[in-house]
């Protein structure tokens, strides 16, 4: 395994790679990895012969206030984490390498961007383009594994490919969770036992949701009525939103006529977290004309 640090070499190393005719798979992280990292880069192992590594946490896409000076850092574990996973480079620039002068460059992919993660951290999603734009030219990647974990990132980075007309494929790979149900995510170190034990119902109210749907729900509010109840119970410190989006442009959906996703973002103690579940409404939700099993109204409670 190679490590990188220089935006110059790492754009050599990959002309060299491609030329050669290898296909290059890439996993742009933050570091701090875990299991859900970790499937992102078993799934690049699986497909491509070089696969890259990014670990940056990456100052664009971090507001005032937020965490960027206690995000966690585990370099020496990550790399032997990669090692382990047989990743052939970690691409690991400083800030200064990444940024040498504030950019004066912006990409706004818009529509997506707006709604729920664009709402609560403005700007973040400008610094998520920049960030993936400038680690695309410098890796010059075939493919990218992206997370559903962050479904709103992901359909970002899919525009901005599609738009920009970049050569790589985005890879969607699915949310690696804990037993308890829990969203693997490098911002879950931040949780005190307690306060763990409590963020469980993040999942749990997302799950709760698309119980309700697949037993015939198909109103937005009343299903978001019960996530809301389902939440509550972990007392988070507060919650940014509750939603269900169209899975394409992230826009509310009042009633369910095929699958969307529910998605939450909530504070607790010094973490925010965030966490989506598919919803799909059973066939007799789609098809009209087969008759709705009402049975919702003895459940709510
Ligand atoms: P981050 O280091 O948090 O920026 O995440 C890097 C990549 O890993 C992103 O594509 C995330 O969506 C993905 N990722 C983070 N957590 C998970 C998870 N629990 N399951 C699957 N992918 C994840």
């Amino acid at each position: 395994m190679i490590t990188v640090d220089r935006v110059a070499e790492m754009r050599r190393m990959c002309d060299r790679e491609r030329a050669a005719g290898r296909r290059v798979g890439f996993v742009p992280t933050m570091g701090a990895l875990h299991e859900g990292h970790l499937s992102l880069i078993r799934a690049a192992r699986a497909e491509a012969d070089t696969v890259v590594v990014s670990i940056f946490v990456n100052p664009t896409q971090f507001g005032p206030g937020e965490d960027i000076d206690s995000y966690p850092r585990s370099m020496e574990a990550d790399l032997a984490a990669c090692e382990r996973e047989g990743v052939d480079i970690v691409f690991r620039p400083s800030s200064g390498e990444m940024y040498p002068r504030p950019p004066a460059t912006r990409i706004v992919v818009s529509g997506v961007s707006g709604p729920l993660e664009g709402e609560f951290r403005p700007g973040h999603f400008e610094g998520v383009a920049l960030v993936c734009t400038k680690l695309f030219n410098a890796v010059g990647p075939c493919r990218a594994y992206f997370g559903e974990k962050d479904a709103q990132q992901l359909r970002v980075v899919r525009r901005l490919v599609e738009d920009l007309c970049m050569p790589v494929e985005v890879v969607d790979c699915p949310t690696v969770r804990d037993p308890d149900g829990i969203a693997l995510s490098s911002r879950n170190a931040y949780l005190t036992p307690d306060e763990r034990e409590r963020a469980r119902a993040l999942s749990r109210a997302l799950f709760a949701m698309a119980d309700r749907v697949a037993a015939g729900e198909r109103r937005a509010e009343d299903i978001l009525a019960h996530g809301r109840e389902v939440l509550a119970r972990g007392r988070p410190d507060a919650v940014d939103y509750l939603a269900i989006v169209d899975g394409d442009t992230f826009e509310p959906v009042e009633v369910l006529e095929g699958p969307v996703l529910a998605c939450g973002a909530i504070h607790i103690g010094k973490a925010r977290l965030i966490d989506n579940v598919a919803l799909t409404p059973p066939a007799a939700a789609v098809h009209p004309g087969r008759t709705q099993d009402d049975s919702e109204q003895g459940e709510t409670g």
